[in-house]
């Protein structure tokens, strides 16, 4: 077989169902298979005692665990691999309200909740200061991408260097990278300034955000349900149709990396995938997590989120 092992590591992680009696989603001793149970439609008028069930196998399943514990078994492997040179990404997707913000950053209130993003900005700051013989630069970028369009979160804050507003444009560098024309990028020191930023465009995001700490990629993508479930029209059918697309060409992207047979991967399709380019796949760490709910009133979601999931392991 000329295919190889994918380039990323796909995890779930399951939202706590409110009714335990209502949970459908059993994850197996080996914290990597996840079924999911559901009875049969039945007839009217007719008992049906049927069960349907689905197995699947991702490279970790996340059932009540905590925040510290989701940083340490899918991020913080990625947040160090940064300090040997290796770019890397770490991804949320899944159905609106499944736990990708929480995943990501966190529930507002309380610090013990925090979530990927504060924890890795503050392993970041606790490597530079271990790694006294090294002189460290830590830039930060808030980038959301909305409809195809690049917003900076940040652009107005004087101190950024390289923001000057105006159309921001992905664009390929020599090496092989590629950056954000036109995206600030600021200087931070210490913990406390990357979190205030991070504060800071969090109070101008219009929807989900795409954070960058440096070529540390940490995305918390937008709602993935799909058009026919919205039934929306206007603005709200137009996001979703942006979504949806380009759920499936970062899918595209990752499936074309997976077959070594395949000389061209369509980085260049979306904004996030193209931005993305050096820091998918190959000598990176990207690492996805699929947020689903528990209940069985979201199982059709859910199994669209673990089908998409467990075609990009
Ligand atoms: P999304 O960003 O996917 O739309 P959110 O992260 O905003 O969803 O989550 C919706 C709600 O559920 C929030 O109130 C959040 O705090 C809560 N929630 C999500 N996942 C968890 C979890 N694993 N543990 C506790 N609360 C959670
Ligand atoms: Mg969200």
């Amino acid at each position: 077989m000329s295919s190889q092992a994918s380039p990323v590591k796909v995890y779930i992680r399951i939202r706590p169902t409110a009714n335990f009696a209502h949970e459908i989603i059993e994850c197996l001793p080996d914290q990597q298979t996840l079924k999911v149970r559901s009875r049969k439609d039945s007839k009217k008028g007719k008992r049906n005692n049927q069960l349907n069930s689905w197995v699947f196998q991702l490279n970790g399943v996340l059932h009540n665990v905590s925040q510290e514990d989701t940083y340490d078994r899918v991020a913080r492997s990625v947040v160090l691999g940064a300090f040997g040179g290796y770019n890397g990404t770490i991804m949320c997707f899944g159905q609106t309200g499944a736990g990708k913000t929480y995943t990501m950053t966190g529930a507002a209130e309380t610090y013990k909740q925090r979530g990927i993003i504060p924890r890795a900005l503050q392993e970041v700051f606790q490597e530079v200061e271990q790694r006294a013989d090294h002189t460290f630069s830590v830039h930060l970028s808030f980038l959301e991408i909305y409809n195809e369009t690049m917003v900076d979160l940040l652009s107005s804050l004087k101190k950024g260097k390289g923001s000057n507003s105006g159309v921001l444009t992905v664009v390929e560098e020599p090496g092989g990278g590629v950056s954000v024309k036109g995206l600030s990028l600021h200087l931070v020191h210490n913990e406390e300034e990357a979190l205030n930023l991070l504060f800071e465009s969090r109070s101008r995001t219009l929807s989900d955000a795409k954070y960058i700490t440096s070529k540390l990629n940490l995305v918390d993508l937008a709602g993935s349900e799909r058009l026919s479930k919205t039934g929306s029209e206007g603005q709200v059918q137009t996001e979703a149709m942006y979504i949806n697309k380009s759920l499936s060409f970062l899918e595209q992207v990752i499936l074309a990396l997976a077959d070594s047979r395949r000389e061209h991967v369509p980085f260049r399709q979306s904004k996030l995938t193209h931005a993305l380019k050096d820091s998918l796949g190959g000598n990176c760490n990207t690492v996805l997590v699929a947020n689903i709910y528990g209940e069985a009133a979201q199982i059709k979601e859910t199994l669209s989120t673990l089908r998409f999931a467990t075609r990009m392991k």
